[in-house]
């Protein structure tokens, strides 16, 4: 049988449990024998401000997933130059395992912003899109084509990768809102301090 691989696409600047969770739940729920994180390049939509080095936001994607025999992380968006496009992401991913069927997780805030991606037809082509649940945003405010994209809903956990840069600015912690490694990994590399 096909070999079933959810992506995680994210800039993980940092990486935090809403991600995990996330991804764990749409594991479960789809059966995936995998799913692949993919810390972007030099993300398109975020160039109005500085994201950490693709190197430190892989290696926190590492640490955050390392315990979990069902995650891995790829490196295929930091190694293309240029911007990422989600496009090209599941390309390459289906040009490393054709025949596996590809499921691509992203949350409310991001689905919304599907139609407008790059080569949007060709997405759909690719892979399953799951839309999950995430607070501050709603997943019935996304107009997309029926049947394209499969809706569930996973335990909210009220994070951003924003607000954990912005605590660690202002000196407040954050543990238990992304793994213990990440939080030494943080104070280890004087990441977010401004
Ligand atoms: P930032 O605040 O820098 O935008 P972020 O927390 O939104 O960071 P991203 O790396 O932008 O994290 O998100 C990667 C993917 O994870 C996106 O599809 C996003 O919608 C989803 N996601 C992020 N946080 C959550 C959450 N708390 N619950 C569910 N999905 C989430
Ligand atoms: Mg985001």
């Amino acid at each position: 049988m096909a070999r079933r691989i959810g992506i995680m696409g994210g800039t993980f600047d940092p990486i935090h449990h809403g991600h995990l969770v996330a991804a764990s739940e749409v594991q479960a729920r789809f059966a995936l024998d995998e799913v692949v994180f993919v810390p972007t390049g030099q993300p398109w939509q975020k160039s109005d401000r500085e994201v950490s080095p693709a190197e430190d936001r892989y290696l926190m994607t590492v640490v955050a997933t390392a315990s979990n025999p069902r995650f891995s992380v790829s490196r295929v968006d930091i190694e293309r130059s240029g911007a990422t496009y989600t496009v090209d992401t599941l390309r390459d991913l289906h040009a490393v395992e054709p025949d596996a069927e590809l499921f691509f997780i992203t949350g409310a805030d991001a689905l919304s912003q599907i139609l407008s991606w790059r080569d949007a037809e060709e997405l759909f082509t690719l892979a399953h899109f799951v839309g999950v649940t995430r607070p501050g945003y709603d997943l019935a405010d996304t107009h997309l084509p029926t049947g394209s994209v499969s809706l569930i809903e996973v335990p909210a956990m009220a994070i951003s990768s924003t607000a954990c840069r912005e605590r660690v600015a202002k000196g407040e912690p954050v543990w238990y809102l992304v793994p213990d490694g990440v939080v030494q990994y943080i104070s280890k590399r004087g990441l977010y301090t401004g």
